[in-house]
């Protein structure tokens, strides 16, 4: 099966497993819209919750997301996992009982989304379940899982239940590739397979060109997304014409940047396009914008999954990043192997990867600047990306690319709640949304690197306070070093 993975390394899971599944990750189309499955109702039972289902944050600088601006002095009172009131402080009938948070000179912004994560699969659950946790501790709320098995039905429905902790999880079918779709035939009933067992979207892994147009066509017909990669012979255009729901890792940009009538000679794209970055004409970037715009079609750029493979530090530095204390040793292993079978390809040019990396920035900088819809994520767990800790990293990489850091949230807030066809339902600090939110010290619309400055991170209503995230963060990290130590 590896051999459609396209990316040019594996990543092992901590007992080895679960990876399979969440490996294979990335290499499809993603998709999007999909109706959500709606908020659920408050259930009967709220499972692990906080004493009181009513929460007020006192007196905060409110950061509403639905426009660039601080509410200062604000409270807002969160009831069954909703906010139901932002306004000023003296204005607030706060309810009695409600835990108070104090937010005096704190700031207030919605939780964040990981468009293109992965959950791990159900051969190790405890690893999953630090996973699901990694992501909220980091204050993502939200996690569209891009490669799904049966197993992450079952955990979304958990998770909306209030039974389990985690991001509100929106998930992938598995992966699809030549041996599910290998034919025409085969791929359009694989997509109604998929929409019938109750998946979000189709991702699509490198099925043959000629299924493609059957797949979308299906698709389209039934209401089932589709998105993640561009299969290998499908290319930008027809991707684009086909309206897929959205194009992950901004694949096959840098070829359909290379003018059709030049010389490649006998060498391969490479990895997203490396190989050709050197022949790339940023001249044709306007035309690829007018294209997606046309086609509407979301772009999750995973920044970070390409600087990190192009990256001149070395492996050794990169893993030691004090959040890798949180992966298991057997997933850092792996990721310190592929840096370096990557370097050592016959084919790699360190150059022509850096130049990708500038072709990217600029890419998305005027794929953003054109309209196009640009959706946050940062292909967790795979390659030096932690489940929650990376989103921080890439948010960095796209004001790098030269987005405000307000341009960059609004790719994590605003953006996913509208990719998922629900623009009212989260993503802002607004009564009626999802209380999915999280408390800082100092203002991200000055950094976005102050969203790790937190007090707290409230998921669907239940507020953890940054101590008791830390607990449970030394509670996966000591599990990893036992699993290494042995008994
Ligand atoms: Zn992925």
């Amino acid at each position: 099966m590896t051999i459609w993975f396209p990316l040019p390394f594996s990543v092992p899971s901590r007992r080895m497993l679960p990876a399979l599944a969440a490996v294979l990750v990335c290499l499809v189309m993603a998709a999007c819209g999909r109706a959500p499955q709606d908020e659920p109702a408050p259930a009967a039972d709220p499972g692990p919750s906080p004493e009181t289902d009513v929460v007020a944050f006192v007196g905060v600088n409110v950061i509403p997301m639905d426009r660039e601006t601080v509410l200062e002095d604000h409270t807002v009172v969160v009831e069954d996992g909703r906010i139901t009131a932002v306004a000023p402080a003296d204005e607030v009938e706060i309810p009695e009982g409600a835990q108070r948070v104090d937010g005096a000179g704190r700031y207030l912004m919605p939780g964040l989304a990981e468009m293109h994560g992965h959950v791990p699969g159900p051969d190790d659950p405890a690893y999953a379940e630090d996973v699901l946790f990694l992501y909220v501790s980091n204050g993502v709320t939200t996690v569209r899982n891009m490669a799904g098995h049966a197993y992450h039905l079952e955990l979304r429905e958990r998770i909306a239940d209030g039974d389990l902790l985690g991001p509100t999880l929106f998930t992938a079918s598995p992966w699809l590739g030549p041996d599910k779709a290998g034919t025409p035939e085969a791929a359009e009933q694989a997509v109604r397979e998929y929409e019938a067992a109750g998946f979000d979207l189709v991702k699509l892994g490198s099925i043959p060109p000629e299924a493609y147009g059957p797949m979308a066509e299906t698709a389209h017909a039934i209401g089932m997304p589709f998105g993640g990669h561009i299969p290998e012979g499908v290319g930008l255009v027809r991707a684009l014409e086909a309206r897929q729901a959205s194009i992950d890792h901004l694949d096959r940009y840098a070829e359909f940047l290379v003018p059709d009538d030049t010389d490649t000679g006998d060498r391969d794209p490479g990895f997203f396009g490396s190989g050709w970055a050197d022949l790339v004409d940023t001249g044709r970037i306007p035309e690829a914008v007018r294209r997606t715009l046309e086609a509407g079609t979301w772009n999750v750029p995973t920044l970070s999954l390409v600087e990190h493979m192009a990256s001149p530090e070395p492996a050794e530095e990169m893993i030691a990043w004090p959040e890798m204390r949180y992966m298991p040793q057997a997933v850092r292993d792996g990721w310190v192997r592929s840096k370096h079978e990557y370097a050592a390809r016959e084919d790699f040019q360190p150059e022509a990867t850096r130049r990708l990396v500038e072709v990217r920035q600029q890419l998305l900088k005027a794929l953003h600047d054109g309209g196009a819809p640009i959706a946050l994520g940062s292909d967790a767990p795979q390659f030096f990306n932690v489940p929650g800790f990376s989103i921080h990293h890439e948010m960095a990489m796209m004001v790098a690319a030269g987005l405000t850091p307000y341009e960059v949230l609004v790719t994590g807030t605003r953006n996913p709640a509208a990719y998922f066809g629900t623009p009212d339902a989260f993503g802002a600090v607004e009564p009626g949304r999802r209380a999915d939110l999280i408390l800082l010290e100092a203002n991200p619309l000055e950094d976005v690197a102050n969203v790790q400055r937190r007090v707290g991170v409230m998921v669907r209503g239940q507020w953890l306070s940054e101590e008791m995230i830390q607990a449970r963060l030394e509670e996966i990290a000591a599990e990893i070093v036992a699993d290494v130590t042995g008994p």
